[in-house]
């Protein structure tokens, strides 16, 4: 455990923001752990988790000790015949764990292969895509106290998990370094498959009784087709939340947009594509200095050409303020801002 001081973090994260940490340190267990929250106390540094990047604005240089986890154990703790039960690394890549877990028999993950980064980071936001979310499976979530080095464990119920959100956005923001996950899957092939963009692509492929390797298949190869590669265009996925709105505040907007797309959600609130607001605002396909929004996929922002979050943050607050003035919709900027 050697940290290394003035790093830059430009390849260390998907949107290639430029910004230097004061030190940076790669750990691989409990051990190392302990010695980087020690080691930042004494220089006077708050710690900072970070995974692949994928989900991050770095608008500026971070003063901060920024830890990489590099564990990489999938532990199965317990299994019955139609259930099992890990005990997953935070270090572990998310796709590769989705296709480990679908190779063993163990399912309920197909829908969220592909989604960038480690497993540690997914408690974060809840990931979620085509209808599933990461909260679905989880038992329990492992994690050591930045200030204190305590170990702690939340249950599900206690990561308090929403859409996109979950305690770890919240009361304990930036305080936790998560070191484990455990998640039970099941041994029943069944299948979620309510998104149309999924059923379409099972229909093209001829698949009727799809099985959780269709789904899986489907997934990939959708969001190869749909989604720009970070390593092509520099991207954070979708920039923006999708907003959700009252029913009369939909209602209203449908009299003067009838192809507003609508998504109702179980307590009556409505969820409005952010990626349709930002197309109608005229910003789909614009490009202003080194930033832009992708031609393709309205809700993903591009790092074309320059090195400042900052630049990017301005963009996107312009986009943002378009569709408020249009719609009265605020939008919420999803990855997470740090640096100044
Ligand atoms: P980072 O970006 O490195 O970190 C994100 C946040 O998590 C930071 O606040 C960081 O401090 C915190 N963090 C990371 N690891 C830990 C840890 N071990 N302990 C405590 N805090 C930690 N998201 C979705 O939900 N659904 C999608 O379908 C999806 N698709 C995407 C597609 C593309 C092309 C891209 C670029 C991103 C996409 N994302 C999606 C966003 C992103 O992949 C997820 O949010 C992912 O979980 C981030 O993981 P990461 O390891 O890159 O985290
Ligand atoms: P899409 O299929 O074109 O759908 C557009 C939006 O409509 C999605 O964002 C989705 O909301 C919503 N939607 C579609 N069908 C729905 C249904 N039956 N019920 C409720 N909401 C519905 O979306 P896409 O951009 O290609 O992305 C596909 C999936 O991958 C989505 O779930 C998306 O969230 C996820 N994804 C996330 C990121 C990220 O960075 N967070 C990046 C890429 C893709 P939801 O977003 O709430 O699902």
């Amino acid at each position: 455990m050697q940290p290394r001081r003035a790093e830059s973090l430009k390849q260390r994260n998907t949107l290639a923001l430029q910004s230097h940490a004061s030190a940076l340190v790669e750990v691989s267990g409990m051990g190392d752990l302990t010695s980087a929250i020690d080691w930042a106390r004494s220089e006077g540094l708050p710690l900072l988790p970070f995974g692949e990047g994928s989900n991050l604005v770095l608008a500026g240089d971070i003063e901060a000790l920024v830890v990489y986890q590099a564990t990489a154990a999938i532990e199965l703790l317990g299994e019955s015949d139609t259930e099992v039960h890990l005990r997953v690394d935070a270090g572990v890549n998310w796709h590769h764990l989705v296709g480990y877990c679908l190779a063993q028999g163990w399912y309920g993950l197909e829908n969220l292969a592909l989604i960038p980064g480690q497993v540690g980071a997914a408690p974060i936001q809840n990931i979620g895509a085509y209808g599933v979310e990461f909260e679905r499976f989880v038992r329990a979530v492992h994690a050591v106290g930045i200030e204190d080095g305590k170990v702690i464990q939340l249950s599900s119920s206690e990561c308090q998990f929403g859409y996109r959100d979950s305690i770890f956005k919240r009361e304990l923001r930036d305080s936790v370094v998560i070191t484990a996950v455990e998640i039970v899957l099941s041994r029943l092939p069944t299948t979620q498959l309510k998104y149309p963009a999924l059923l379409e692509e099972l229909s093209d492929r001829g698949v009727s009784n799809p099985v959780p390797t269709d789904v899986f298949d489907a997934v990939v190869s959708v969001r190869r087709r749909r989604l720009p590669d970070p390593a092509v265009h520099a991207n954070a996925g979708s920039f923006f939340k999708n907003p959700v709105i009252s029913g009369a505040h939909s209602d209203q907007l449908l009299k003067a947009q009838p192809g507003l797309p609508c998504y109702e959600q179980d307590d009556g609130s409505v969820k409005i594509p952010a990626a349709w607001l930002i197309e109608q605002a005229g910003w789909k396909g614009t490009r202003e200095g080194g930033v832009g929004v992708h031609p393709e996929h309205a809700l993903v922002l591009v790092n074309y050409a320059s090195d400042s979050g900052a630049e990017l943050l301005a963009f996107a607050n312009r986009i943002a303020s378009s569709v408020s003035q249009q719609f009265g919709i605020e939008l919420e900027i999803e990855p997470r801002i740090y640096g100044r």
